[in-house]
């Protein structure tokens, strides 16, 4: 089988865009990396199609003009990492083989983890804002609301280093945060047990 058959049917735009690290939100849009986008205007499923610059195309476009690479060595690239094999000569890997995990897929996904229980936890506290709101100038501060008062803009500029910071930038938050953020995500699991936050 060539390497487009190969990928075609089996990996989507949303997979390949995934897998090298775009970031995707729970209604499939992201920031689209082919213009300079703040405010994820990409559409990323099986294909992708992005409604500020109209780049648009299959999983072998989008990774032909991320890498800047021929399509042909974008599916030949898809075929690697995704372990599928296909016919040229140079390259079959065991059938079914899983690609091992590089230190920057690691990375990757561990900082994809940390988004996610942050907004998740930015959520919470937003609520808590507003529900646990003194009622009168009198009334005692619920722990909840003094927690959202000094959380909030914290862990707003925390999601915006992540969303927009150089790797560096990420690096460090991860260095720094990380320990924190599995304590935020074992806590919000206590305060409400029944959302394990895959609210996708
Ligand atoms: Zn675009």
């Amino acid at each position: 089988m060539c390497p487009f058959d190969a990928i075609r049917g089996n990996v989507t735009s949303r997979q390949a865009a995934e897998y090298y690290g775009l970031k995707i939100g729970r209604n499939g849009m992201a920031c689209c990396p082919f213009h300079n986008d703040r405010h994820p205007s990409m559409k990323v499923d099986n294909r992708f199609h992005c409604f500020g610059c109209g780049a648009d195309g299959d999983a072998i476009d989008f990774v032909a003009r991320y890498f800047n690479l021929s399509l042909k060595d974008a599916a030949i690239k898809l075929c690697t990492d995704f372990g599928i094999a296909y016919d040229t000569g140079h390259y079959v890997p065991p059938a079914r083989a899983k690609p091992a995990k590089t230190d920057a897929q690691i990375f990757k996904e561990f900082e994809y983890y940390c988004y996610r229980v942050l907004s998740r936890y930015l959520r919470v506290l937003r609520q808590w804002e507003r529900e646990y709101e003194p009622r009168d100038a009198d009334a005692e501060w619920h722990p909840y609301f003094c927690e959202a008062l000094k959380e909030i803009s914290h862990i707003e500029y925390l999601l915006d280093t992540l969303m927009y910071g150089d790797i560096s930038d990420r690096a460090s938050l991860i260095t720094d945060y990380g320990k924190k953020v599995k304590q935020v995500e074992r806590r919000l699991k206590l305060i409400n047990p029944g959302n394990n936050g895959d609210d996708n």
